[in-house]
């Protein structure tokens, strides 16, 4: 497993490299006319932005391996989790339609549950890790006009579920079982057009598995997905 790991790596790393280098090259020996190098450098910031996403995760994967669990004394407000990551979802919603972050035009419907006064015992910026991952997925795999919503309940046996839904590209049943594993894309060329790493699902897994928790996922071809996270009943609190 571990060979592979290290393989598949290089060959992430390899391709945006060789693009990369390629454009350098390009820049170095033919001369271009103003709009020309615009062009190649936009190309080029594309390909060291990818570098950049990939060692991120790597390395949210390597802290996740190498530390202790979280205790439970750190209190991270579900509201303050739903905000951030409401603001982060619009934010990528406008630049996936082409638009600039800052102007705010959202090309899906994007719907956060108010979320009441809850808090969940655990670790701050892993949480913030996995829930921007759902929904930054949510986002990239649903296509404009699409909606996004995000809900929180307690379940029935005192666990907590937060609940990312889309009505996206779904998936088939036979990619369920490995979507968490790393690298592992339905479709690749979608997952790189949109930024993704493949590195997502398998940092949200770990999460919640630090949590004793867990990540569920239903889906349907064509229909839309709903990713849940579940807590157990003594990682979460009504905060009085
Ligand atoms: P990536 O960076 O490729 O998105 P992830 O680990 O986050 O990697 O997800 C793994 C794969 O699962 C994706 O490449 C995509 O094929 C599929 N996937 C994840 N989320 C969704 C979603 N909301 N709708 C459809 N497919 C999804």
């Amino acid at each position: 497993m571990r060979r592979d790991f290290v393989a598949n790596v290089s060959h992430e790393i390899r391709t945006p490299l060789t693009v990369l280098s390629g454009f350098v090259e390009t820049l170095q020996t033919i001369p271009l006319d103003e709009s020309e190098r615009k062009k190649y450098l936009d190309l080029m910031a594309v390909q060291a932005s990818r570098m950049q996403s990939l060692v991120a995760d790597l390395l949210t994967l390597s802290q996740l391996e190498g530390s202790l669990p979280p205790g439970m004394s750190e209190r991270v407000s579900v509201k303050e989790l739903m905000t951030q990551v409401a603001s982060d979802a619009l934010a990528l919603s406008a630049v996936l339609g082409g638009h600039d972050a800052e102007q705010n035009e959202v090309v899906h419907d994007i719907v956060f549950d108010p979320a009441p006064a809850w808090v969940i015992l655990g670790g701050r910026s892993e949480l913030f890790s996995a829930m921007s991952n759902l929904v930054s997925n949510a986002v990239r795999y649903t296509p404009a006009g699409g909606s996004i919503s995000v809900s929180v309940d307690p379940g029935a046996d005192g666990s907590l579920c937060i609940d990312v839904r889309d009505t996206g590209a779904g998936i088939a049943a036979e990619h369920l079982p490995r979507l968490t594993e790393r690298f592992y894309r339905v479709d690749r060329s979608r997952s790189r057009e949109s930024g993704g790493t493949g590195l997502g699902l398998a940092i949200v897994k770990h999460v919640m598995q630090r949590h004793g928790g867990s990540l569920s996922i239903t889906s349907e071809l064509g229909h839309g997905s709903c990713f849940r996270l579940t807590f157990p009943a003594n990682r979460w609190h009504i905060n009085h």
